[in-house]
């Protein structure tokens, strides 16, 4: 079967070189945005180092099945939910997880430990994890996922093998959700394409998720009222973020994302846009940075809010 995965060529290629040569490191850092397909790769990466068939990963043998449906024993996905602000990830369950790394697999010859959003799980356990990720038993493969690699701590970096993740032209992100969902319109599908950059899993999560739908409508109306100087309504449309942070962080991402369009589109449109709408862009594009900058960063919610909305008019 191997590898089945859009564009990264490079990346598939040292892939397959690991997988065939057999010698593996003890830890890999994959890397790249949010909705790159990180994960999707590793665990193919997960099937292709414990695959009993010939061309690894085959996605037949049982080794393959059990991890495509997460029920390997010797496979593990442990991750804290970044965007939403969650610990989930407790010093305890860090512990269990050392543990357990000590064990010798159940099947097959290697354990292996996926970790989501590495840098934010291990600032939730400390150093706990450290040791084991930077000297684990000889049994053990950690894949280490990151949205943001210069926040993984030095000493992890430096025992990893760091593999890229990149986006794919918008174009093909385009084609690749237009198969996934063949019965949406053109437009949607191109729009939800167009505000991914390009990352298949983010321009899925706009089309599929409900928080994804929702952000992609709230990002436009808080961009339409900003534009048409209409702060009652921006006031209104920014209400629903009160009570929610995944709602929120997904708003901030995707308004950003609207006004780097807005300015590709502009740029294209007008040589020479106005002063006066460049300004009102950056302005708009700080305001939203610095908003899902402080809530990455597990900041009050609501202060955000209403800063945003004092700062941004
Ligand atoms: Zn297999």
């Amino acid at each position: 079967m191997s590898f089945e995965f859009c564009g990264n060529e490079n990346m598939l290629s040292i892939l397959n070189n690991i997988i065939k040569s057999r010698k593996f490191s003890h830890a890999y850092l994959f890397f790249g945005d949010e909705g790159v397909g990180k994960k999707f790769i590793c665990r193919q990466f997960a099937q292709g180092i414990l695959c009993e068939g010939e061309d690894k990963p085959c996605g037949k043998c049982s080794n393959c099945k059990k991890i495509a449906s997460q029920i390997h024993p010797d496979y593990f996905e442990i991750g804290v939910d970044a965007a939403a602000g969650k610990q989930g990830f407790s010093v305890d369950d860090a512990r269990k997880l050392i543990e357990s790394a000590y064990i010798m697999p159940n099947e097959g010859i290697f354990k292996i430990f996926l970790l989501d959003n590495v840098e934010t799980l291990l600032a939730a356990c400390a150093n706990t994890l450290l040791k084991t990720l930077e000297e684990p038993p000889k049994h053990v493969i950690f894949l280490l996922l990151s949205n943001n690699k210069p926040g993984v701590l030095k000493t992890v970096l430096s025992r990893c093998i760091p593999i890229g993740v990149y986006p794919v032209s918008n174009e093909s992100c385009f084609d690749n959700v237009k198969l996934k969902f063949p019965n949406e319109d053109e437009k949607t599908l191109k729009l939800a394409a167009n505000l991914s950059g390009g990352s298949i899993g983010q321009a899925i999560f706009y089309l599929k998720d409900p928080v994804g739908q929702k952000s992609v409508l709230i990002a436009k109306k808080l961009l339409d009222s900003y534009f048409q100087r209409d702060e009652l309504s921006f006031i209104q449309s920014i209400a629903p973020l009160a009570d929610d942070a995944s709602l929120s962080f997904a708003v901030f991402k995707c308004a950003l994302a609207g006004l780097k369009l807005k300015i590709d589109s502009e740029l294209k449109l007008n040589k020479t846009p106005s002063e006066n709408f460049c300004q009102k862009l950056f302005k708009a594009f700080g305001c939203f940075e610095k908003a899902r900058e402080i809530l990455t960063k597990n900041g009050n919610k609501n202060l955000t809010i209403s800063r945003l909305c004092a700062e941004i008019f």
